[in-house]
């Protein structure tokens, strides 16, 4: 990972953070630059960059879903932007565009916020993210983040905070106190898609191994089958992995699972023919959805939703399964409701953890 990053560069203000100080200590001191201001800095675009500056904003915030279709109330702590994994239809590549990690070392800031959030909704439980704009955990042996959201949100009755990620470096973490209050959460696809569509990411088996060991030490579990992509053996994939978690994982552990079919804006295209010229699963009919982006026929998707859907309740039959930026037809039809509201929708997910916690 270290040969990864060209330069990591920290501004003098976040020198004494918690998160400049881990980097400093974590990478050769050959890597490390030392700025009044990043953006006097030049950047080589074809190399990974890390960014340690202080945020200036709000971190909290609702998760921006898409239009005209159905949310999840998903609220998002977004404290690092970017990831290198570099999935072929990852987003971020387009949407934050270049090779640059912003990690905001003054993030214990969000607590404020998230306290006064969680103040005016006693009573429910509310769902919150740092896999949003980044994985939450490829680089966080590193920068220590997690730990100190796992510690605070283990003091919060009416809190759960998601750790959602493709790798597998969750040891660290293991011990931490967390009071049912963390749940991690792994991406799955077909071992098949995996391999060529998430090339720096490990291994599907290697994940559904860490999230045993997520279970194993105590810890709640939630999936994400997330982009659902078309391809040909797609059934055969599908219900494989799924067969494999069924095997590994114990379901009463297991608190939420997502499924959203592939979509992307066409401007990830362009990225995807220049970086990743033997992706294939852009060569397929597409729509332009409500929301401006494409997405698979209508048709397509419902066939491998129920199909998806299906075998996933066979195997976690009491697991809220939920749709990310579907329609409220598709919900109807295929989960069995047609939700009102995000809200609704919010409250369904966590319907299952929030029995057993309260
Ligand atoms: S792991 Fe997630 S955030 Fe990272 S490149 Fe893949 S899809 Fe994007």
């Amino acid at each position: 990972m270290i040969s990864l990053i060209e330069k990591v560069v920290i501004e003098k203000d976040s020198l004494e953070s918690s998160v400049g100080r881990n980097l400093i200590s974590f990478f050769p001191r050959e890597k490390i630059l030392i700025v009044n201001d990043f953006e006097d800095f030049e950047f080589n675009k074809t190399h990974w960059h890390i960014i340690c500056r202080r945020g200036k904003g709000n971190f909290l915030k609702d998760c921006p879903c898409t239009p005209n279709y159905r949310g999840c109330n998903y609220k998002v702590l977004n404290l690092i932007y970017n990831c290198y994994l570099s999935c072929t239809y990852c987003i971020l590549q387009s949407y934050l565009g270049g090779k640059i990690i912003t990690i905001f070392s003054n993030y214990e800031d969000v607590f404020k916020e998230i306290e006064f959030y969680l103040e005016n909704r006693k009573g429910s439980l509310i769902r919150f993210g740092t896999g949003e704009l980044s994985d939450s955990l490829f680089l966080d042996n590193i920068t220590g983040i997690s730990k100190n959201l796992m510690e605070f949100f283990s003091t919060k009755k009416n809190g759960v905070i998601e750790l959602k990620t493709k790798t597998v470096k969750i040891d660290h973490l293991l011990g931490v106190k967390h009071n049912g209050r963390t749940v991690f959460a792994w991406s799955l696809n077909p071992v098949e898609i995996a391999l060529s569509e998430e090339k720096l990411s490990p291994h599907p088996y290697l994940r559904i191994e860490a999230a045993k060991r997520a279970q194993e030490s105590g810890f709640f579990v939630a999936f994400h089958f997330d982009p659902i992509i078309y391809y040909d053996g797609w059934l055969e994939g599908y219900s494989s992995i799924i067969s494999k978690l069924g095997r590994e994982l114990d379901p009463e552990k297991v608190v939420w699972i997502s499924m959203g079919s592939l979509r992307f804006m066409p401007s990830l295209l362009e990225f995807v023919e220049r970086e990743y010229p033997d992706s294939k699963i852009f060569y397929n009919e597409f729509i332009i959805g409500l929301d401006g982006k494409r997405r698979y026929f209508l048709p397509l998707r419902k066939k491998m939703y129920k199909v998806i859907f299906s075998k996933l309740k066979d195997v976690f039959p009491d697991v809220p399964i939920y749709f990310c930026m579907e329609s409220d037809d598709l919900w109807e039809e295929i989960i069995g409701f047609r939700p009102k509201s995000d809200e609704e929708v919010g409250e369904y997910v966590v319907g299952k953890i929030k029995r057993i916690l309260f």
